[in-house]
């Protein structure tokens, strides 16, 4: 018995579970209200206020056809008897709190991927709690019995294929999925089915020729290389089920980086207004990076939807502190993402991954012979004149265009 366990320490390096709560918001407010126990109950959001739709349904809601993001009257025409409860974030926060205490009982490297999941690496931890399912098991016992609360639990040894494994059976389910079943589990599911593609990605995968997470793991790996870029590479890698990732905080916690976010008046459905306020952020982003003379090698995006889901996207560029860049990729990063059901509440950019010692030279040498790098400089050198202008009469002396069309997303 001993053996084995070694055995199988050795072969699989990690342990990673995904942990999931089930239908969070509305399992919160069952926990301090029984009342709502085995009712059709959902939070939804005032549409006085911010928006007039459902915020996370039960499993008896859902039997109707209700879903998340889905308008109240529509609701309310598929399931009448729906109770509807507003929405408490702050008691959302102190559960979500509890969920990760009791997470670090079971081990300290853990990473909170939004207010109802997280990661957390158990590798090394057999010999004390068991094999991994019995371990979830009991992480799933233990929130029920302190908190009321059920999740699913996705277990691997990899953060990508543990995420994908959550996924499978809900609620209250527990799905193993190992390198070995990648190509029986994992392939043939449609590519919108994987961990991180967004409608853009998919489109383009689908005008290639390629439809299933199989797919991508069968194709010419240079051929995903030329349409994606970087971003191809790592498509390839993770429909083959290779995710070297370590599970730890939030990259803006945890290295230094530039970042700036704004929580929206109100919630934005069009990604024309969620660009003007990416704009105005990396303009803030790109001033700080440029006042410290870091250029930084990746920009990321945080998008915060009306339901309070977060996800966090980044893309690795060349070292640039220039406002263009950052804007530019942040774009695109949102393009990527962008669904059309979601309203956007919160948007941040961050630059990161700085030049390691890097220490600006001034003045500037004047010796660019690259055509390229010639343009480079002469528009670092307009944003730094840009930047002075503005530390001199206020930032609102200069605006781009595209801000000054419309100012009225932004606070
Ligand atoms: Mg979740």
């Amino acid at each position: 018995m001993l053996v084995l366990m070694d055995k199988t320490e050795k072969t699989r390096k990690r342990i990673i579970f995904l942990v999931d709560m089930n239908a969070f918001f509305i399992s919160c407010e069952t926990s301090r209200n029984p009342e709502l126990k085995g009712k059709a109950a959902a939070v939804a959001g005032d549409p006085k206020y911010r928006s007039g739709i459902i915020l996370a349904a039960n499993y008896e809601a859902r039997k109707f056809g209700v879903k998340t993001t889905m308008l109240i009257h529509e609701a309310k025409r598929l399931c009448p008897g729906i109770i509807l409860v507003p929405p408490d974030h702050k008691f959302y926060n102190k559960k979500s709190r509890e969920v990760m205490e009791i997470l670090s009982k079971y081990s300290p490297v853990i990473q909170q991927n939004s207010i109802d999941e997280a990661w957390i690496d158990l590798t090394g931890c057999t010999s004390l709690f068991g094999k991994p399912v019995e371990i979830a098991k009991k992480i799933m016992n233990d929130i029920y019995d302190n908190l009321g609360l059920w999740c699913s639990i996705g277990i691997s040894e990899n953060k990508f294929l543990a995420k994908m494994a959550s996924e499978f059976r809900k609620p209250m389910g527990i799905t193993e999925i190992w390198a070995e079943d990648v190509k029986e589990k994992i392939w043939p599911l449609p590519i919108r089915q994987m961990y991180g593609i967004g409608k853009k990605t998919e489109e383009k995968l689908n005008s290639m020729g390629i439809y299933t997470i199989g797919d991508i793991a069968n194709t010419n790996r240079n051929l995903l290389v030329k349409a994606f870029g970087k971003y191809g590479d790592e498509l390839y890698r993770l429909a083959n089920g290779i995710d070297p990732s370590p599970v730890s905080e939030l990259p803006q916690r945890c290295s230094k980086s530039i970042s700036r976010s704004t929580t929206l008046p109100r919630d934005i459905v069009d990604i024309e207004s969620a660009k003007i306020v990416l704009l105005k952020l990396a303009e803030e982003v790109g001033a700080e990076a440029r006042r410290y003379g870091y250029k930084g090698r990746t920009v990321s995006i945080t998008i915060k939807y009306g339901d309070f889901h977060t996800i966090t996207r980044q893309k690795s560029i060349q070292p640039t502190y220039l406002t263009k860049d950052i804007y530019k990729t942040a774009a695109e990063i949102l393009e990527e993402n962008w669904n059309t059901r979601c309203p956007v509440r919160l948007l941040g950019i961050g630059i990161s991954n700085f030049d390691e010692g890097y220490v600006e030279q001034l003045p500037l040498l004047d010796f660019v012979k690259e055509t390229g790098e010639h343009d480079r400089k002469k528009e670092e050198n307009l944003e730094k004149a840009i930047d002075k202008i503005r530390s001199k009469f206020g930032t609102d002396k200069i605006k781009r265009a595209l801000i000054i069309e419309d100012e009225k997303f932004t606070e």
